[in-house]
């Protein structure tokens, strides 16, 4: 039986933009520093200090802006957002209120499940992609298949400190750190156009992913790069009709995961509470909501302010921002290609199936490089999708403590993956990140090449020739692959090291009449149409020689049975 009810979610992310400097001063935005070392007379709000804006910060914000498919407005100006906490000597936020850098855009989500199910090896039909325009928007109850989710705006805005309660030496004491002070923010809103919790992990992913190959955020919520609070609540059809439960907002969720445990908690709670009390929206204040890790609950910590409470006015010491409509096309063109539209290219030039492209583009531009080098090299888009998936990303994933190199034919360097994160070192790559003008994104200084693995693309592509060449097989080659890439010595010692040597043609035909004259009942099976019976022969020639090629025996025996059949009996 279904829920009783539909979950509306919506979710506001804010991502730490990776500039050198603070958002209207000139202190560093460096993460880790000893507490309150990053400060200075502007972010800490002293009287008489003066603002500037960064205009990284919104080169940055704009160019996500533009990439989510946002209107953006020619005039945008700052406001002041007042409230006190002791981690906001100022008083106010320095932010955006009616007039936001940018609004009314999208982000398609559940692209690579529209073929579902995983389609089996080699035998895939490929789906048409719904056009854009057609994809449903809003309204929906699964994550089955790709769906629209609004954006209401995208604004910027700066950071505030951090307190930290009884962290220091176990005693009960409350410390603040202003170096967090000022650092900019961007803060993405979207609509309440989410059905599920697996459906805003979904969003958060998709977002998390376009923000990388933006090369505006490293995405690292640990480090607290990326924030996210989930507003939610619940439509309940009653014999009265539809009534909707009190919105509540849900923070400090530290993971995606999370997001997706917490939304989950926070749907049946407020079901639990709607029997109780019977509360409709309106009824009670909206209400904020903390997730405790530890119980895997939510708990209440305050009812939340609404807009007209911290008494926005513009910010009197920052001039307004105006964007020309030739800025906005230069960013467009500087965009690149973006995962959605690489997904689709990768499907169409390939002839992969959308699972296949998803997972490629999900692990990030460096991959995708990898993959189409050999795709490219090989002739053969699948099997180079199956030997990326299966054997490259496998290796890495199996091993987070390694850093890997892929390299090409050239020796040029495509990228560099570390645990979840990437690193990116081509100046090939559509994201040049020294062009978007983001040289102090956190990216490439923190890798040390101490323990790195190098992966070899030409190395992958021979083995794949040499199985399609009927050299060996695909089992033999993940051996003969392990060896090149591990030892880096050629195709031809590592296939001698593991003694694969070519079966001679005319042995293997003796060795199949051989097998068809010891099994009579398989073969009067086959020529009865039905040649299941080859599996066993196939592995009977396996156990009389290793070399042989399972596809070869199976070719051959059909055809000395075909042969048998037509010959005309003496
Ligand atoms: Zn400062």
């Amino acid at each position: 039986m279904s829920d009783p009810y539909t979950i509306i979610i919506g979710l506001e992310v804010h991502v730490q933009l990776p500039t050198e400097s603070k958002m209207f001063c000139g202190c560093s935005t460096k993460f880790g520093a000893p507490p309150n070392t990053q400060t200075c007379p502007v972010c800490i709000g002293m009287p008489g200090s003066l603002p500037v804006m960064n205009r990284k910060a919104f080169e940055l914000s704009l160019r996500t802006a533009v990439a989510l498919g946002c209107e953006i407005p020619r005039f945008t100006k700052w406001d002041r957002k007042n409230y006190y906490y002791p981690d906001l000597p100022k008083g106010y936020q320095i932010s955006q209120f009616d007039l936001p850098l940018s609004c009314n855009g999208w982000l398609d989500i559940g692209c690579g499940k529209k073929d579902n199910l995983r389609a089996p090896e080699g035998g895939d039909s490929p789906i048409a992609r719904p056009h854009p325009n057609l994809l449903p928007k809003g309204e929906g109850t699964s994550s089955s298949g790709p769906r629209r989710i609004g954006i209401i705006r995208a604004h910027l805005e700066e950071d505030a400190g951090k307190s930290m309660h009884d962290e220091v030496a176990g005693k009960a004491d409350s410390r603040i750190d202003l170096n967090r002070t000022g650092t900019p923010l961007l803060e993405i809103v979207s609509e309440p156009d989410l059905r599920s919790p697996a459906e805003a992990k979904e969003y958060l992913a998709e977002l998390k992913l376009l923000l990388a190959y933006l090369g505006v955020s490293d995405c690292n919520m640990q480090e607290g790069s990326l924030r996210v609070d989930a507003n939610i609540n619940l439509h309940i059809d009653t014999p009265q009709g539809k009534i909707a439960t009190p919105i509540v907002e849900v923070k400090n969720m530290n993971s995606f995961r999370a997001v997706e445990r917490a939304l989950s908690y926070e749907a049946e709670r407020q079901w639990r509470e709607w029997q109780e009390t019977g509360h409709k929206l309106g009824d009670v204040p909206k209400s904020t909501r903390g997730w405790d890790e530890g119980s895997q609950t939510t708990h209440e910590q305050r009812s939340k302010e609404e807009s007209s409470d911290y008494r926005y006015f513009p910010d009197p010491d920052l001039v307004p921002v105006t964007v020309t409509e030739a800025e906005v096309e230069q960013v467009r063109a500087s965009l690149g290609e973006l995962p959605a539209a690489l997904r689709a290219r990768l499907e169409q030039t390939y002839g992969i199936p959308a699972y296949d492209s998803d997972v490629l583009v999900n692990q990030g531009r460096a991959i995708v490089d990898f993959y189409e080098y050999i795709a490219r090299s090989c002739g053969d888009g699948k099997t180079a999708s199956n030997w990326v998936q299966q054997d490259v990303l496998r290796l890495v994933n199996s091993r987070p403590d390694l850093k890997f190199e892929f390299v090409l034919e050239t020796g040029q360097l495509v990228g560099r993956l570390a645990g979840t994160t990437m690193y990116i070192a081509s100046p090939t790559l559509a994201v040049d990140l020294s062009k978007i003008g983001a040289p102090s994104v956190r990216y490439e200084h923190e890798v040390s090449v101490a323990d790195h693995l190098t992966l070899s693309g030409t190395a992958i592509v021979e083995v794949i020739k040499a199985v399609k060449a009927g050299n060996f097989e695909t089992s033999r080659g993940r051996e003969v692959l392990g060896i090149m890439l591990t030892s880096d010595k050629p195709l031809a010692d590592a296939v001698s090291e593991l003694g694969i040597e070519q079966v001679d043609e005319s042995a293997l035909i003796e060795l199949c009449r051989g097998l068809l004259a010891a099994n009579p009942k398989i073969v009067a099976e086959v020529k009865e149409g039905k040649p299941k019976g080859l599996g066993a022969l196939i592995g009977q020639a396996k156990k009389k020689n290793p070399n042989v090629n399972a596809n070869r025996v199976r070719e051959l025996c059909l055809q000395l049975i075909n042969d048998q059949a037509h010959s005309t009996p003496s």
